[in-house]
Order: C-alpha cells, then structure tokens, then sequence
C-alpha cells in the first residue's frame, strides 16, 4: 500500500506499507544514490530486527554504516546529536548520503534532526519500527531534540524523500508501547475518519492482539489521516494543531504525575476523555457513549484520581502561556471532524476532569 505526501512546491513523497524486503527497490525509486547510507537506530531495534535489514540493503549494492544508540526518551538529545555528527563526518559524508532512520519517534525525531543539519540537509528516509512512529511521527517532517528545559524545544521542519513502514516489525513491540500508539491511532480516528472509527469499535480484540492481517489496513487508514492533515498545514499555521487532540489535559497529566508514570499514550488517552466531555458539551449530538467506551478500551493502568486537579490546572497553564494566548482545546463537532476552541471556562475543566476519573474507574471496576 502506497500513500503520497504532496507539498507545496512539487515536494512529494511516498509512505509506504510493506514488508522491510521492498526497502532497497524503493530507496531505489526515489532516486537516492547507490553507497553509502548512515542508518541509526537503537538497542532494541538492533537486536530485534537489524541484521535482516542490514543484510537486505548489502544485498542490493548499499554501504550502511550503523549507529546504534540507547533506547528511550534521554537520547533525544544534544550529546547523542553530536555522536550523529562526529560519527557521519569522520565516516565521511557528501550532500547526497542518505539517512536512514530505523526506529520509534526518539531515533526518527533525532536521526531526522541529524539529516535536516548535517551539510544544510540530507535525504532523509524514515522506517518506523513503533505504531506510534508509523501513524504519526514519521510522516510530516517534524525533526528535533529535547532541552533541558523542556521537549522537542530545538529542531527543524524536513520532510523525508521516503516513509516505510513494516508492520510485522510491530509485532516485537512491548504491550504497553503498542497500546500507547494505539491511543494515536484513536486519535486520527476521532479527528479525521468515521471509518477508522468504525473499524476500531467492530474489531477491538483483534486490534488488541494485533492481527497480522488487519494490521496495514489500520496503519493505512490512520497514516491517510495523518498525511490529509499535513498536506493542509505543512508548518502548524493552524489544522495541523488538530493533531493535539486530548493532548492539553494529556501534557499536563504526564508533567504533574512526573515523566515515565503515565505513557504519553495512556496521557493522551485520559486527556481525549476531558476533551470528548468538552465536546459534547457544545455538540450534544456526539455519540458520546460510543466514543467514552472506546477510550475505556485504551488500558492506563495507575491512579489519575491522586492527581491534584489545581496543579493540573497549573500545567495547563504553563502551555498556555508558551503560546501567548488563551487556553487551547481541540474539540469534536462530530466523529471525523476536529476543530481548535479557546472558549474553555475554568468550571467545564473541573468537570471535564471528574468525567476522566468516573470514566477511568468505572474502567478499572468493570
Ligand atoms: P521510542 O522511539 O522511545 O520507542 C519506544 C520503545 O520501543 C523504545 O524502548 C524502543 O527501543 C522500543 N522499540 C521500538 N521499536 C520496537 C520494535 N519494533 N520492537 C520492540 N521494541 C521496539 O518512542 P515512540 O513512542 O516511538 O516515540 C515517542 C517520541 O516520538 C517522543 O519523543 C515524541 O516527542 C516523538 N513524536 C514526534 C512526533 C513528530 O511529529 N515528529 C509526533 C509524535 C511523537
């Protein structure tokens, strides 16, 4: 399965949906040079799944040179950056090296913000081993690191000349980091396809024991809203802020509970159930039952009901200053359609969050 980003400009590339063996022809395609390649990935993906692919692109004349560093969040950072550099600059590297990304949104964000740098720019090849890398971060051209003072505060818009996703490489996912994309996966659907949502519903347990043969067509479906959104607003003007849905509550939960309590998968999960009562509040025609008890299919496992309501509220706060302006919820008018609102009162967001804990805790009991 093909889908194609198109840009302004003539810029466009495919996402691709196939097995890791068709990788060289379509390195191929999109006329990269034959040679060298620096493929960057990590300890568990290395482990995993590298040496098939190291061995295919050998095969079909390629030179990769492989870097692999640790897995999580802490690589997203300056001091492996460098290691991206010191290592592409020693090897030796010209404007047409492509790199290639082999990992989850931290190698993708990274080795992309390496490839967006490096020598003003090199081709940049996206292969997402993650569901959340494969529906989201991959696809858009989003590339950066974390500061100390915050995430993704350094980085830079460029767009890859390929996305290639396997979704037989899912299957060595860890429970909880399948589960945490699938809440992105949710996400596209309630923002952008009542297909999506529709498929989700009638194939839940199916979904949850990702089943080979329903895997491209659930990736396809939640990359084609992904792309829709990006081919409208590139740059976040403005629709591409639709993709923060349920994340206003979800940053905060993930701040105030301390980083690594919730994933930001589960953050988001709790986060899209506030948004979902906001929603309806506005458009009481939304299926809110359908969509609470999707949510409560997402397992977050772990208390939100110790968090404190003021310091959420706070945290808020803080994303809201950082965009100089009001507070900002992305809200459904119906299944498919999402929409940004800054008309938010203090009284909904208590409410919105005693809706989060009643759902949550009728999930944990049923
Ligand atoms: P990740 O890259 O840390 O991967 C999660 C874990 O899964 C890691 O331990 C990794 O080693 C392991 N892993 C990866 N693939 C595997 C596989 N196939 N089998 C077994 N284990 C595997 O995290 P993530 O959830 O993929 O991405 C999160 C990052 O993505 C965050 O830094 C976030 O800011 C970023 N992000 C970026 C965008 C964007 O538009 N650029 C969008 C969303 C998220």
């Amino acid at each position: 399965m093909v889908h194609y980003v198109e840009l302004p400009g003539d810029r466009r590339y495919p996402v691709v949906i196939e097995s890791l063996a068709a990788l060289p022809a379509w390195l191929e395609r999109v006329g990269l040079r034959h040679g060298r390649l620096l493929l960057v990935t990590d300890e568990n993906i290395a482990r995993l799944h590298l040496e098939p692919l190291r061995a295919a692109l050998e095969a079909a004349g390629w030179t990769p040179r492989v870097l692999v560093l640790p897995p999580g969040e802490p690589t997203k950072a300056l001091p492996y950056l460098e290691r991206i550099y010191d290592e592409a600059l020693r090897w030796g590297i010209d404007r047409r090296t492509p790199v290639l990304a082999f990992g989850g949104g931290v190698i993708g964000d990274l080795a992309g913000f390496a490839a967006a740098t490096l020598l003003r720019g090199l081709p940049l090849v996206q292969v997402p081993t993650t569901l959340i890398a494969q529906v989201d971060s991959a696809i858009g051209g989003k590339t950066g690191i974390n500061h100390a003072r915050g995430k993704n505060l350094i980085g830079a818009f460029h767009q890859p000349v390929l996305v290639f996703a396997d979704p037989s490489l899912l299957q060595t996912l860890p429970v909880r980091e399948w589960t945490s994309g699938l809440a992105e996966v949710v996400k596209h659907a309630l923002i952008g396809d009542p297909a999506l949502f529709a498929l989700l519903e009638e194939r839940w347990a199916d979904v949850m024991q990702r089943d080979a043969a329903l895997l491209p067509e659930l990736i396809s479906q939640a990359v084609a809203v992904k792309i829709r959104v990006v081919m409208q607003d590139e740059r976040e003007a403005g629709l591409r802020a639709i993709l923060n849905f349920g994340h206003t509550f979800g940053h905060a939960i993930e701040r105030v509970a301390g980083y690594g309590h919730f994933t930001h998968g589960e953050a988001v999960a709790l986060g899209m159930l506030a948004a979902l009562w906001l929603s309806h509040r506005r458009h009481p025609d939304l299926p809110v039952d359908r969509i609470r008890t999707l949510l409560q299919r997402l397992p977050v496992p772990g208390s939100p009901d110790t968090l404190d309501f003021e310091a959420l509220r706070e945290a808020m706060q803080v994303d809201k200053k950082a965009l100089a302006g009001r507070l900002r919820f992305v809200l459904l008018r119906r299944v498919g359609e999402a929409y940004v609102a800054d008309d938010v009162t203090e009284a909904e967001l208590r409410d919105a969050w005693q809706f989060v804990l009643e759902s949550h805790r009728a999930t944990v009991t049923s």
